[in-house]
């Protein structure tokens, strides 16, 4: 997503034919739920510098996760005190039960008053990925304000959401909001390493009390803006997937011996040569079969001439949008299994023929294939029996959920989306190229979606476990707001959504 993608000027020779329509999308501006008056998303000047303030104290505390089982334990028991005075109100409410979970994660239930709803579930996670000084404005730990930002790791991935989600809640209960609709929060604390004990401990425990969600809302997808040269308008993308991943070792075993008599194959050059085909073989292009192709459908009439016909016939141009995007290595990694190798290791001594030489290869694995098929693909592809295969870890992709007229959770966001973003008029379905803690959720809804209220640029993207993460105070404010809004339309009908029009 980080590079335009589309180079207008090279369709311009393109055979021209009658453009397909989307309608427009209506949201529920202003709509109020049955039976209790609408809370207005209006916040105090001295409720504004709270919430900015609580997210900088939220900055402050270096709850990282180093490694699968290495975590900064002091900061995230810190963590967990601290949310308990940012937000007072909210763990006085009767019927907000908070509970720790695998000794770092917390569970928020919060009870509503009409059973006969379906729950949902929000989730965020609390920990993040190592920020080292150097290279960095601003310390990544300080949570300092300048120029309207806040700086810090965790400012968009992901301590806006944990913040932004309580937060709202506080707000709601402290002008007297009850929900009709259960819901339930949950706060991992090891998502960048696994979701091991925060998220699959939560997830077995939902589960163990029979809970079945209506949908779960985690992050992941944007208000997309910039990231494609001739589209002029931001648009949002919900992702309704998650690529899979496979690690994978690979090695080959040869005899060693002194290298003044060398072999005519060692186990690296055949081990490099292997990898060097992988390299040069990508697995196959699978647009179309993906979100991503609804995506560029409800977006055709965004574009202007001649990309809009373009997009509005996949059924002709699928071939040359398909090779237009693997252009670029972003919007590649949403079309295609990719394939990155990570780690290399061989060689024992200067002057001895290598024993062993071992390799791993990381696969994230697009969502309409599965982990065999990208064994066997990448079996085919080196086809050589002396490097042997050995799985260190694999998941498939996550199924797609729902985005059509019925899937409450999908429509409920795009409402939402449109009554607090109302310059943007296309949210589209998308797929998570990287992966959360809402696939330790799958034993519970069908209806995963990802996405967070927040403008993201290309600028932006690389921040994320990058350089100089960073948030403005007017983009949290908004992010607050959207949750505030959420929470409230969870409580209206689904027959209340309008309908959407699609190709
Ligand atoms: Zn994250």
């Amino acid at each position: 997503m980080a590079r335009p993608f589309v180079c207008v000027r090279a369709l311009a020779t393109v055979l021209l034919l009658g453009i397909a329509t989307v309608s427009g999308s209506m949201g529920l501006r202003g709509q109020e739920h049955r039976g209790t008056s609408r809370i207005p998303s209006q916040f105090s000047a001295e409720e504004r510098f709270t919430m900015k303030e609580a997210l900088k104290d939220a900055i402050k505390i270096p709850t990282v996760s180093f490694g699968p089982e290495e975590f900064n334990t002091t900061a995230l028991a810190e963590f967990g005190e601290f949310i308990y005075k940012a937000f007072p109100t909210l763990f006085k409410t009767s019927f907000i039960q908070h509970e720790v979970v695998g000794e770092y994660s917390h569970l928020f239930t919060v009870q509503g008053s009409d059973p006969s709803l379906q729950p949902y579930l929000l989730t965020a996670h609390i920990d993040v990925v190592p920020a080292p000084a150097e290279g960095w404005e601003v310390p990544p730990f300080s949570g300092l304000e300048r120029d309207g930002f806040i700086h810090g790791r965790g400012t968009l991935d992901n301590k806006n959401s944990v913040m932004a989600i309580l937060q709202a809640l506080e707000l709601l209960v402290t002008r007297n909001y009850v929900p009709r609709r259960s819901f339930f929060i949950a706060l991992g604390h090891d998502e960048e390493v696994s979701g091991k004990y925060g998220a699959q401990k939560i997830s077995a425990l939902l589960q163990a009390r029979g809970v079945q969600l209506a949908f779960i809302m985690d992050e992941c997808g944007f208000v997309l803006d910039g990231f494609f040269p001739s589209l002029k308008k931001p648009f949002a993308m919900v992702s309704v997937s998650e690529k899979g991943a496979l690690n994978l070792k690979l090695q080959v075993n040869m005899t060693p011996g002194h290298s003044s008599a060398p072999p005519k194959e060692t186990s690296i050059g055949i081990l490099a040569a292997a990898i060097s085909r992988l390299e040069q073989t990508s697995l196959p292009n699978m647009f179309g079969d993906g979100p991503l192709k609804k995506t560029m459908q409800l977006l055709a009439n965004e574009f202007p001439f001649p990309t809009n016909v373009v997009l509005s016939n996949l059924w002709l141009f699928r071939p040359l949008v398909s090779r237009l995007l693997e252009r670029n290595y972003i919007t590649n990694a949403f079309i295609r299994t990719t394939t990155a190798v990570t780690m290399f290791n061989a060689g024992i001594k200067i002057n001895v023929i290598p024993p062993v030489a071992e390799a791993t290869i990381n696969f994230r694995i697009h969502p309409a294939q599965t982990v065999q098929e990208v064994i066997d693909l990448v079996k085919n592809i080196m086809a050589d029996d002396r490097v042997q295969f050995h799985v260190l870890s694999a998941f498939d992709p996550l199924p797609i959920s729902p985005s059509d007229d019925q899937a409450f959770g999908y429509q409920l966001l795009r409402q939402t989306i449109q009554s607090v973003f109302p310059e943007v008029n296309i949210v589209a379905p998308g797929t998570c190229i990287g992966n959360t803690d809402s696939r330790h959720y799958t034993n519970l809804t069908t209806d995963i979606y990802r996405f967070n209220p927040l403008y993201l640029q290309p600028q932006d993207f690389s921040s994320i476990h990058g350089l100089n993460e960073k948030i403005s105070v007017q983009a949290y404010e908004t992010q607050v707001k959207f949750m505030f809004e959420l929470i409230q339309n969870a409580d209206t009908e689904l027959s209340q959504v309008p309908h959407l029009h699609e190709l």
